[in-house]
């Protein structure tokens, strides 16, 4: 017996690496009755106009800007399908209450590579920091001058990591490398920042914002996060500061941000996720006219770089979304406890290794 999944926002890399990982995992995972996986790689993004795609398979599998709301979910389930894999840690795009209410089995990878990311942010900052990025297009020309390109030293400075889970807690341990004093603020605190003496929690963001040079975002987006970065919290920005979001676009509301750019306010920011990237990232839009105005006159600024959600992009982090999304597959399959699960038993799970979570 064959079971299919639809997975859906494929890329060749993605392809490559759920391939191989289903190629070494076929004899471990198959169903116990003989049953087989059969992956079948839609290109593009799952929503309402896709879902019939999806016709005849059990589960789709997915990533962070196919649709998973009401609607496609009620339509997901029309068609036959009982279990969402997302091969990616954030389930913001994800209605969890409704994907429960219909029965689904919801799983996500919650740790893939949390270093990969950390070190993606950190390499932001100090590209935006050190302007490497404007050298590397400099020198190609010729042009060996270093006016324009002045930073600052990272050691001695003070670093607000906002959100010590995971990947938080992987920056602060590099920040604490550079020699940097870090400031933290999450309303659940961790015991390993605490235990390694990484650096202080601050109760309150503001008081935390008032003190950084430097600020990078590692929460999840909720409703209470959403915006968490905006017009009265960017004014208690220590004046020059740089801000640096790899978590989820949403955290930030762009217009502010383009103001404080234009007051001199905010020293740079380094985006790896946007508010409007849902139809832009992950493809190539380099003949089209973006419409995106926000988005565009972010990226007209010298201080400003913004990448396309790559954080996670390592071999290491391909292969670790790999095997763990077809490892929640089986567990769906044979129905064993999966700890990916993020709903059980019509209410939400929270997670021994997570947060209360309520989107
Ligand atoms: P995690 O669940 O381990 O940690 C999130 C932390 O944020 C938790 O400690 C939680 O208590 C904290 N938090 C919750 N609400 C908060 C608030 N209001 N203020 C401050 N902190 C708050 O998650 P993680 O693995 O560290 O991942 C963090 C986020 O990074 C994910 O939610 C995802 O959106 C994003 N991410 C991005 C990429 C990428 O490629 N750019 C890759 C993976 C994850």
């Amino acid at each position: 017996m064959s079971i299919k999944v639809a997975v859906f926002s494929t890329k060749p890399y993605d392809k490559q690496y759920l391939a191989a990982a289903f190629a070494v995992e076929r004899e471990k995972s198959h169903a116990g009755d003989g049953a087989v996986f059969d992956l079948v790689f839609h290109d593009f993004a799952l929503n309402l106009d896709t879902v019939a795609l999806a016709r005849g398979a059990i589960a789709v599998c997915v990533f962070v800007n196919d649709v998973l709301n009401a609607p496609v979910l009620e339509a997901l389930h029309a068609e036959g399908v009982r279990a969402v894999l997302l091969r990616c840690a954030g389930f913001n795009h994800v209605d969890l209450v409704k994907a429960e209410n219909l029965g689904f089995f919801v799983a996500n990878v919650p740790s893939y590579s949390p270093e990969a990311v950390a070190e993606f942010s950190v390499a932001l900052l100090q590209t935006l920091n050190r302007r490497t990025h404007r050298a590397y297009n400099r020198v190609r020309e010729g042009n060996f001058t270093l006016d324009g390109l002045l930073g600052t030293t990272l050691h001695g400075k003070t670093v607000g990591v906002v959100g010590t889970g995971r990947i938080g807690l992987a920056a602060a341990r590099i920040f604490k490398g550079y020699g940097c004093r870090i400031l933290a603020f999450d309303p659940y605190k961790s015991d390993d920042f605490l235990a390694e003496k990484l650096g202080e929690y601050e109760d309150d963001l503001d008081t935390l914002l008032s003190q950084c040079d430097f600020v990078s975002l590692h929460c999840p987006l909720t409703k209470s996060t959403h915006h968490i970065i905006n017009e009265h919290t960017l004014a208690k920005m220590k004046p020059g500061a740089i801000l640096v979001n790899t978590s989820r676009g949403g955290l930030i509301s762009t217009r502010p941000v383009i103001a404080a750019l234009k007051s001199r306010h905010l020293g740079g920011v380094a985006l790896d996720v946007y508010e409007g990237e849902s139809g832009l990232f992950y493809n190539d839009h380099s003949g089209d006219i973006i419409e995106d105005d926000e988005l565009m006159r972010l990226m007209t600024f010298p201080n400003v770089i913004v990448c396309g959600h790559q954080a996670f992009f390592t071999v290491e982090a391909l292969n670790e979304i790999a095997s763990v999304t077809l490892q929640n597959l089986a567990d769906f399959v044979l129905s064993h406890p999966c700890p990916n699960s993020l709903v059980r038993s019509h209410k939400l799970f929270v997670r021994r290794d997570s947060y209360p979570v309520r989107i």
